[in-house]
């Protein structure tokens, strides 16, 4: 561990602010982030750009650590990317290390997640155990817990956000009182409206309607679809395979037999 990168471990194990002055500091950010970025104009902004990634790192990194982080990495770069594809975490922080022993550090974020999470409907959000009115505000929640798995990569190698030292951090440092968020996965939305794994679904393709089984679900829908020109699977019959966006399928209502 390098001067710095002690400096760092000593700082987010003991730095103790008051509540009012993070929250303070997070509204501060806040209101950074709005006047400075080129995409993200409101509260609930419709669009973001890996670059606001970027600008609220350094906005953390200034206003609640000095700017410790970044001249922690000791030039090791530090990749910012959105990712439409991670349908169960909110983000990830990956520490990557090549054969030659060069260190390199990438924070994702899904932008599904906070996309979907605030859509028409009511339903109480919470990230890291605090209730989020706005999408940056889940955003930011969800930085910060991303900002401690950062911390604890840089100076220990490793981090686990189920671990005492993570929780404690991420407590004293952004009053986190939970590692966990209720954003709306996708899987949650479709079980809402019906469609899950073994459900008969309709959906068109091709101009065809097309009567199929859910298979799978993560972006998309994986349908199975009965066809003689279709791979041979265990049942004995032929399936298509298709990858259906989730809101262009429908559930086919099967009549129910009371007993
Ligand atoms: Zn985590």
């Amino acid at each position: 561990m390098s001067l710095t990168q002690d400096k760092l471990a000593q700082t987010i194990l003991s730095l103790q602010l008051e509540p009012e002055l993070i929250e303070l500091r997070a509204s501060q950010i806040r209101i950074d982030v709005l006047k400075t970025s080129g995409h993200m104009k409101d509260l609930n902004f419709r669009s973001i750009h890996a670059r606001d990634l970027e600008f609220l790192f350094d906005s953390y990194d200034s206003r609640f650590l000095a700017g410790l982080v970044r001249r922690s990495l000791e030039g090791a770069p530090l990749r910012f990317r959105l990712s439409p594809r991670m349908t169960r975490s909110g983000g990830t922080t990956t520490r990557f290390r090549s054969r030659t022993g060069a260190v390199r550090y990438e924070i994702a974020i899904a932008s599904s997640m906070l996309f979907d999470g605030f859509g028409d409907e009511e339903r109480d959000v919470t990230v890291c155990g605090w209730p989020c009115a706005t999408r940056l505000e889940a955003l930011q929640r969800i930085f910060e817990h991303e900002l401690v798995h950062l911390c604890e990569q840089v100076c220990w190698g490793n981090s686990n956000c189920s671990g005492t030292r993570f929780q404690e951090i991420a407590s004293r440092l952004f009053l986190h009182r939970a590692h966990t968020h209720s954003l709306v996965t996708r899987r949650e939305r479709a079980a809402e409206s019906g469609i899950r794994p073994g459900v008969k679904v309709v959906f068109e393709c091709e101009g065809k309607r097309l009567i199929g089984v859910v298979n799978r679900i993560t972006k998309r829908a994986t349908v199975l679809v009965e066809d003689p020109t279709g791979r041979k699977f265990s049942d004995g019959l032929q399936y298509l395979t298709y990858y259906v966006p989730l809101l262009s399928l429908e559930v086919v209502k099967t009549t129910s037999t009371s007993f």
